[in-house]
C-alpha cells in the first residue's frame, strides 16, 4: 500500500473515502480493519510477530554480552608472598603475613587489568572454619601470576635439602601447587616468575638444582649482591613460542635473581630460553594447555619500551589474550 502523488495522508476530513482505497485501508486512519496498528505488515501472523520480537530480544542480549567480553577488565589472580611467623618477635611479626611486592601488581595493571592477591586458605581453621576453596578463586579468576620469592623446597621434587637454608617453603609450595593444579584444569593461563618458573616445573615432575652455584661450578652467577640489577643474556632455541614472538631478535638481557634453576624438564615441558654461555633453562612453557609458561628473571623490573633489558610487554599480552579468549 502506497501513498501515491493523488493519494495524501490520510486526514480526518478524507476518511469517509479512505475505505474505497482498498480492503487493506483503515476506516478509522490509523489502525487496520481489525484492529492492529497500521505500521504491522498486513502479511504478520501472531507467529511471525513473536518470531521478530524474540530475535530483537536476543539481538539486545547478545550486544551486551559482546559489551560485557570486551570491555569487562580482565580480573587477574597473583599467588602471595608468605611471610612465617619468626620466633620471639612480637606484633606483625609474630603473625602469618601474605603480601604482593608491588612491581609485579604494577606490571600486570599496566596493561588496564584487574590484580586480586590470592590468600591460602585454610577450611578446617579453628578461628574461622570456611568453605572457600582455592578452585573458587580458579572458577571466578581469568589468569594466575605465581609470584617470586623463597626458594622451593627439595621435598616437593622428592630430594632432600643438601643444607638446612636450602629447604625453602614447603608451605608456599602446596598453596601454589594447588593453585596451579586448578587453574590449568580450568583452561586459564598461568605465568609463573622466578621461582613460579621453578614450581611449574616442579608441579609436572621435573627437578631443580638446589644451588647453582654448588651444583654447577662453572655457571655465572646467577645471584649476587647487585639484586636485581644482576644481570645475563638469554637465547630463545628455534621453534620456541618465544622464538617467535621477538622474531629477529636472537638474544636479550634479563635480571638474574635466583640460585635455584630447572635440573630436569617436568613432562611436556618445552624449554623457550636460555642462558648465554652456560645454557641454564631461563623459560619453560608447558605444550599441553593454551598457555602455562614460567620465566626465570623477574620482567617486572624491566621497563616496558626500554632497550637495554628485554621488553617482555608481549609476553604479558600473550598471556591476558588467552586470559580473554579462555574466560568463558
Ligand atoms: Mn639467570
Amino acid at each position: 500500500m502506497t501513498d501515491g502523488p493523488d493519494d495524501p495522508p490520510s486526514t480526518p476530513h478524507r476518511r469517509a473515502t479512505d475505505h474505497q482505497q482498498g480492503p487493506l485501508r483503515s476506516s478509522r486512519g490509523d489502525v487496520g480493519s481489525n484492529g492492529t496498528p497500521r505500521y504491522l505488515d498486513p502479511g504478520d501472523t501472531v507467529f511471525s510477530l513473536w518470531g521478530r520480537v524474540l530475535m530483537a530480544r536476543y539481538r539486545r542480549v547478545a550486544a551486551s554480552v559482546t559489551r560485557h567480553i570486551v570491555q569487562r577488565p580482565l580480573h587477574i589472580g597473583i599467588s602471595a608472598r608468605i611471610f612465617h611467623p619468626e620466633a620471639g618477635s612480637t606484633g606483625l611479626r609474630s603473625k602469618n603475613l601474605q603480601y604482593l611486592e608491588e612491581s609485579i601488581a604494577q606490571w600486570v595493571m599496566s596493561r588496564d587489568v584487574l590484580v586480586f592477591m590470592i590468600p591460602t586458605v585454610n577450611t578446617d581453621g579453628l578461628l574461622h572454619p570456611s568453605n572457600i576453596r582455592l578452585r573458587d578463586y580458579a572458577r571466578h579468576l581469568d589468569g594466575l601470576v605465581l609470584q617470586g620469592g623463597a626458594d622451593v623446597s627439595p621435598q616437593s621434587y622428592a630430594e632432600t635439602p643438601t643444607r638446612p637454608e636450602w629447604s625453602g617453603d614447603r608451605a608456599r609450595d602446596m598453596y601454589e601447587l594447588e593453585l596451579l593444579h586448578e587453574f590449568v584444569e580450568a583452561g586459564k593461563p598461568v605465568l609463573g616468575i622466578c621461582r613460579g618458573c621453578q614450581l611449574i616445573n616442579v608441579a609436572f615432575g621435573g627437578t631443580l638444582y638446589q644451588d647453582i652455584a654448588s651444583d654447577v661450578p662453572d655457571s655465572l652467577a646467577h645471584v649476587n649482591d647487585d639484586y636485581d640489577r644482576n644481570r645475563h643474556d638469554i637465547t630463545f632455541p628455534p621453534g620456541s613460542s618465544l622464538a617467535r614472538l621477538f622474531k629477529g631478535q636472537a638474544s636479550g638481557t634479563v635480571n638474574s635473581i635466583h640460585h635455584q634453576a630447572v635440573k630436569t624438564l617436568g613432562r611436556d615441558m618445552m624449554v623457550e630460553a636460555l642462558s648465554v654461555p652456560d645454557n641454564m633453562v631461563e623459560a619453560i612453557r608447558y605444550r599441553k594447555a593454551p598457555f602455562v609458561m614460567g620465566l626465570q628473571w623477574h620482567p617486572e623490573f624491566h621497563r616496558a619500551g626500554g632497550v637495554e633489558l628485554l621488553d617482555c610487554t608481549g609476553i604479558l599480552d600473550q598471556f591476558l589474550r588467552v586470559a580473554r579468549e579462555t574466560r568463558f
